[in-house]
């Protein structure tokens, strides 16, 4: 289930379900480090202005000439969906802006400390 490494610490504690979560602008925290992860933002960014791309197209397209244009917007999401998985983990630093990003939190983590 969990097979892709945290940049923070290098565990797989990742899932392709956390994958795709990122791909939709989510923050996660890694159970082991809990250090912050997302997607890579300029990528992520990127990739959105094809969905972007693929509605006004076929949105476009589909208000001109057929309806099955919205179909072909529908498999166009599917595949950018698919490549949204495929964007790289980037670490981010921690809830409290501390400077180092590979240091485990010790402050921000009331988990351990309790
Ligand atoms: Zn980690």
């Amino acid at each position: 289930m969990a097979s892709i490494p945290c940049p923070h610490c290098e565990q797989k504690t990742f899932g392709w379900w956390h994958k795709y979560l990122t791909g939709k602008w989510a923050v996660l925290q890694c159970k082991q480090c809990a250090g912050r992860v997302c997607a890579q933002p300029i990528v992520l960014a990127a990739l959105y202005f094809f969905y972007v791309w693929d509605v006004v197209l076929f949105g476009y397209l589909a208000y001109l000439d057929s309806l099955w244009y919205l179909l072909a917007m529908v498999v166009g999401w599917l595949i950018l969906d698919y490549f949204s998985v495929y964007v790289p983990l980037t670490p981010l630093r921690s809830a409290g802006g501390s400077t180092s990003s590979d240091e485990p939190p010790s402050s921000a983590n009331p988990k351990q400390n309790a």
